[in-house]
């Protein structure tokens, strides 16, 4: 009965969620204490409290059918010019309400500017590892997806390889920093270099590539790092921004995409992912949480509560013997697997009740993801299992 398309999709599903499964599974078998789930990205620091009272002040304050009602495909023009003003006070930009289109999260996001910029076989590059929803996306709009593969060094994106890869086929670059699965930010060195070789490449194809800057983690940075804003180092830039994880409100659905001026025909582009906002069946972005949104531009989440898990588990597991770069931002460390095949270290970590991800569920083989978006009781509850994997691989 289903689709030729959805086959596949239904075949391979996301390995995290099977791994969501497991670790229910075996917290009925075990006791949820004793197992040490790290699989899921799904925040566990509340949202701030400016989110519960926009909540009700909207309620309270504002007409009930203007904030349950539709809207403008792209948004309300009083959030979005809200959201252009603050991010110019932070970032010294120029933006206007019609460089902000209101999205039902970052999924949607790269869905609607994909959907608005993919002829069938366009070939979009991505950076080894990265978010495998990507391939999905992709395949959405009947586009071809090119990985770039890893520098396993620092975890920068590898521009060598990449720049071999650019063809007169691609259309989009997507980028994803701070990232998921490494906590990497791209630099501002790699980001300047980014745009160099787009822009050199432009001009040898002769038409425009277009980077994509997927950040639902640009607020979750540590140790004083700052994350380079992206549209600074390449004009055809447009960031795809979540509230999920910045406001810690993943179910809410609520982001946005921006889509600059300097990008090639902009207004164009604008109105054609608006239209793509609705022909996908979103229609608007949820307005309640638009409406949220713009009284909560300068709340944010106790990224410190992240921090102290980020440190102790990092400190943990490199003391145990376990290798992996300090990450600097998102809520993931990316540990090198003792063994080749990682997903028999995932299987190890599992006899210990401890469960990760594959680096393989990342394009990312030798490597697994330990989501550190837990309580910090958990971390310190799962480190003497942590240390018996160490023990049995004698590191
Ligand atoms: N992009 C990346 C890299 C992610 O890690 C996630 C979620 O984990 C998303 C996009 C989707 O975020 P949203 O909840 O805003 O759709």
């Amino acid at each position: 009965m289903i689709s030729e398309r959805m086959g596949p999709l239904v075949e391979n599903n996301s390995a995290i969620r099977t791994m969501f499964e497991e670790g229910k599974r075996m917290a009925k078998i075990y006791g949820a204490e004793q197992v040490y789930d790290f699989s899921l990205g799904n925040p566990n620091v509340p949202a701030p409290k400016e989110v519960r009272q926009a909540i009700l002040d909207v309620l309270d304050e504002e007409p009930s059918t203007f904030v349950h009602g539709y809207m403008n495909n792209a948004g309300f023009e009083d959030v979005r010019e809200a959201i252009a003003l603050s991010l110019n006070q932070r970032f010294g930009t120029n933006f206007h309400q019609n460089n902000i289109l209101m999205t039902v999260g970052a999924a949607s996001g790269m869905n609607v500017i994909l959907k608005t910029l993919l002829n069938p076989e366009d070939q979009v590059i991505v950076f080894a590892p990265y978010f495998l929803e990507y391939n999905a996306y992709v395949r959405n709009y009947d586009g071809r997806l090119v990985i770039v593969p890893p520098d396993t060094r620092d975890f920068q994106p590898n521009l060598q390889e990449f720049e071999k890869r650019i063809t007169e086929k691609t259309k989009a670059v997507i980028i994803n920093t701070p990232n998921n699965p490494t906590g990497v930010v791209y630099s501002r060195e790699t980001l300047e270099k980014i745009g160099e070789i787009l822009k050199k490449k432009q001009e040898e194809y002769g038409g425009a590539i277009v980077l994509i800057s997927d950040e639902p983690y640009r607020e979750l940075a540590y140790d004083g790092v700052s994350v380079p804003f992206v549209t600074k180092f390449y004009d055809n830039t447009v960031v795809c921004y979540s509230y999920s994880k910045s406001l810690s409100l993943p179910g809410e659905r609520i982001g946005y995409l921006l889509i600059p001026d300097e990008l090639t025909d902009s207004s164009q582009v604008f109105g054609a992912a608006s239209i793509a906002n609705r022909v996908l069946g979103c229609v608007n972005a949820p307005s309640l949480m638009q409406r949220v949104i713009k009284r909560c531009l300068n709340a944010a989440v106790n990224v410190e509560a992240y921090d102290r898990n980020r440190n102790l588990l990092y400190r943990s597991l490199t003391e145990y013997g376990f290798c992996c770069i300090k990450p600097q931002g998102a809520f993931y460390l990316f540990v090198e697997s003792p063994e080749e095949d990682e997903k028999k270290l995932c299987e190890v970590c599992k006899k210990y009740h401890i469960l990760v991800v594959p680096g393989s569920s990342f394009a990312c083989p030798g490597y697994v993801r330990i989501s550190y978006c837990v309580s910090y009781e958990q971390i310190k509850r799962s480190l003497p299992a942590f240390r018996k994997v160490a023990e049995e691989y004698k590191l």
